[in-house]
Order: C-alpha cells, then structure tokens, then sequence
C-alpha cells in the first residue's frame, strides 16, 4: 500500500481540486490511502472563529460565514447540481460546529480549538470523497477520529500508538481507496484532538506504519526538498536524495516542507518517503530513505522568523548552574515553549524560543521571579547545514548578529533584520 499526504496548498479551489484527481489519473491510485488537509488556510479561519467565540465578538457570526462560503464557492465550481448531497453533506458539517459553539459549556480553549478546527479536515475529505466518486474515482470517506487515538493534550496530542495500531489493521480495507482526515486523532471519550499545526504529513506516517506501508508520498506545491525555502532565497536548488537523518535535522530546524515528527515513524521501519510536485507529479521530487551516503553536498539554509531571544542573569551575581537551568526547562515544558538555541556564561543563560501558545508573558513573569530577564522580539534564526564561509556571509550580510553558534555539521545565526 502506498500512503499519500495532500496538504492545504493542493486542495485550496476546485481547480486545485480536479488537479489531484489528475495527479491520482497519473501515478495511480491502485492500493492507496489518501490523506487530505483542510482547504487553503481554513484552519487559519477557523482559529479566527475560535478567537471570536472566547471574546464574545461581534465578529463571531460573520467569520463563520466567511468559511462557509469559501467552501460553498468551491462545491459550486466542482458540482454542476446544486441538489447534489454534498451539498447537505458539508451544510450538516458546519450545523454540527455551530451547534457545538451554540451549546458548549467549556471554557477550555484548547479543548473547544479542537473541536472546532476538525471541521476544517472533515469538511475537505468529504468534498473530495464526493467528487472523486462523482467523477469515477470510487472511494471510501474514512473518519480518521476512528483511528488515531491519542491523550487528551489538546492541540498538541500524543498518539497511543498501541490503540491506533489495533484500530487502523482492523478497520482498514486495503482492496478500496480509503480517503482520511489529516490532523486529527480523538482521545478516550471520543473527542476530537489534534497533532499540532502542520501536522497531516504526521498523519501519514503513521498509518504509513501501522498498514506497512510501501512508501509514503507528501505532494507539495514545490518541486521536493529544497536546500532552502523559496520564498526566503533565491536559487533554491533540489535535494534528489536524502537520508532519514538528514531529513530529521532538516525539519527539526524548521525546513517546513515536512513535520518533524513524520521521519521517526518512517524511519523505524524504512518505509521511504517521497516529497514531490502535485504540480509536475511525474518528476522523481526528493525521496528520503536510509543511508549515509545521502547527505547533500550543497549548504541547506533554513530561516525560523519571529523568534524570541531571551537572556537571563541571576540577579545576585550567583551561577546559572544546572539546578537553576533545569528549573527554567521546567518552565519552558509548563508553557509550551519550544527552545531552538541554547547558550550560557557564568552568570547569563541565553535562549532563542518560540512561542506557539503565545504563553510568553506568563513565562517571563515566571522567569523574573528570579533572574533579571531581557529580551529581543521578532528575531530571526538561521540554520545552515553543511556550512561553508560563503553560505555564512550571504546569511549574515545586511544584518545584526545577535548570537552566533557552530557545531561540526551546523551553524545557527540569530540575526535582527
Ligand atoms: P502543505 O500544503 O502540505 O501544508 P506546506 O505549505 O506546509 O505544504 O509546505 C510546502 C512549503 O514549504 C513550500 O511552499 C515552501 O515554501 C516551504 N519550504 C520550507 N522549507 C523548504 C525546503 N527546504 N524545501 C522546499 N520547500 C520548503
Ligand atoms: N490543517 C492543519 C493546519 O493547517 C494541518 C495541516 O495542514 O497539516 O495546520
Ligand atoms: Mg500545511
């Protein structure tokens, strides 16, 4: 079987829409699982929705709407019958979310954020399933909540993978094209949950595992994997081949092109996993799979933007040793704050994080309990892998060095623009 990933960018109008089914016409769809994202950025705006239902906005009902109608627009270019059930399918969905914001009691953001941004996946699946059995490419719509089972850390779930192991070999039909939700998992009671953002290539890999999947294939708006993001540098050019470990530190690092959690799935069983065009699907793209003689021979850049650099100093002039340290990870872990450089002296500790959760304010109150806590907003940081003097100076060129730190194989620059 052969797992495929369509994200957000692929399925973003109906144009976008009938060109998957043409890449499936292409390389086939004989033994495939198909997982879909949400439609363009409609979890961007159904994060709006959430915002405006916590603040009680007068907004509420017209963001709402705002979603509505994109998708409406959408199954109106896809279905010449406006009496078609999809129709009434995809109209239930969205009853169902404003029944659930009508009558929830629950003041947990978390919680109620993912009950709400499921709709996104729910909804582009069975627009999809729909069309693809309207135009002859027979299907099965799956709910992945199903499945996937995780914890309750809403947001940010961790997969029971024993459970989703049982679920997906006994529910799964390979014989048929199975269409799922990316993004999703449900917790014990059955309420829905999510990955973390981005994180339907994770979806991927892990049915990948579960089924054994022969590959996994993510089709992205981009050739495959690039030395560096195209939209922050020119010339990017093609990785053909690189290896687990190589994609690893590559995302870890934050190259977006695939979540960090997708390779150790993957890897585990050396199931190979393509990145490649939907908009040129029969070109190679990337494959990632073992093997150390993969490593690319060119400098890979990747750039994080609005990070925060924090530096601590004791206020007492006494040592920032590990007791200290490992209280201040200790908050970093309670808040949701991913840390991606670490530096410390004597009396000083300095980290570079991102604040996903926007929790930063109720860390720093935290922090200044006991150190003196400075800080730079809206940093950016750059890693090259495989770094050479010239990479070095075209990333620092322009720019205020703020922190600078090397290993044998990576160097990381936090620069101020
Ligand atoms: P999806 O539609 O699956 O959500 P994403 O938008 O998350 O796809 O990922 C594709 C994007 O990743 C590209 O448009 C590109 O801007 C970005 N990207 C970041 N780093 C890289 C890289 N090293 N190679 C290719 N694309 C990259
Ligand atoms: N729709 C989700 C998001 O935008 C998951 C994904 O696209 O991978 O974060
Ligand atoms: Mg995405």
């Amino acid at each position: 079987m052969r797992v495929f990933k369509f994200g957000g960018a692929s399925v973003k109008d109906a144009s976008s829409i009938k060109n998957v089914y043409d890449v499936l016409q292409k390389v086939g769809f004989d033994d495939v699982l198909l997982v879909v994202s949400a439609m363009g950025k409609t979890t961007n705006a159904l994060e709006v929705v959430i915002k405006n239902y916590f603040d009680k906005s007068a907004e509420l009902k017209a963001s709402i709407q705002e979603v509505k109608k994109y998708h409406n627009q959408i199954l109106l270019d896809l279905f010449e019958d406006e009496k078609h059930e999809v129709f009434t399918a995809v109209n239930r969905h969205f009853t169902d979310m404003e029944y659930f914001l009508g009558s929830n009691k629950s003041p947990n953001y978390n919680f109620v954020y993912d009950q709400i941004v499921g709709y996104g996946e729910i909804v582009s699946t069975s627009i999809l399933s729909y069309y693809f059995n309207h135009s002859g490419i027979k299907n099965q719509w799956v709910d992945v909540r199903n499945l996937i089972k995780t914890d309750n850390t809403y947001r940010d779930a961790i997969v029971d993978w024993e459970l989703t192991q049982k679920t997906i070999s006994k529910n799964i039909k390979k014989s048929v094209l199975n269409i799922t939700q990316g993004f999703l998992g449900s917790d014990e009671n059955n309420f829905t949950t999510t990955l973390g953002r981005e994180g339907s290539d994770y979806t991927a890999a892990i049915f990948a595992y579960c089924l054994n999947a022969e590959s996994v294939t993510i089709w992205k708006d981009v050739p495959g994997v690039l030395n560096a993001d195209p939209r922050y540098f020119e010339n990017a050019v093609l990785l053909n081949q690189i290896s687990y470990r190589e994609a690893i530190e590559l995302a870890f690092y934050g190259a977006s092109v695939i979540h960090p959690k997708t390779l150790q799935p993957l890897q585990k069983k050396e199931i190979p996993l393509y990145v490649k065009s939907f908009v040129n699907p029969l070109l190679p793209g990337t494959s990632v799979s073992k093997g150390a003689d993969l490593e690319p021979q060119t400098s890979c850049f990747i750039v994080k933007k609005n990070q925060l650099l924090i530096s601590l100093s004791s206020i007492d002039f006494s040592f920032i040793m590990e007791e200290n340290i490992s209280a201040i990870f200790g908050l970093f872990h309670q808040y949701k704050i991913k840390v991606s450089l670490i530096q410390n002296t004597a009396i000083s500790f300095s980290v570079c994080i991102e604040d996903k959760f926007n929790h930063f304010n109720e860390l720093k109150a935290a922090l200044s309990k006991k150190f003196k806590v400075t800080y730079n907003e809206n940093v950016s940081l750059y890693t090259i892998r495989h770094f050479t003097d010239k990479a070095v100076q075209m990333v620092e060129k322009d720019k205020t060095v703020l922190v600078k730190q090397m290993s044998r194989e990576t160097m990381q620059i936090i620069t101020k623009e």
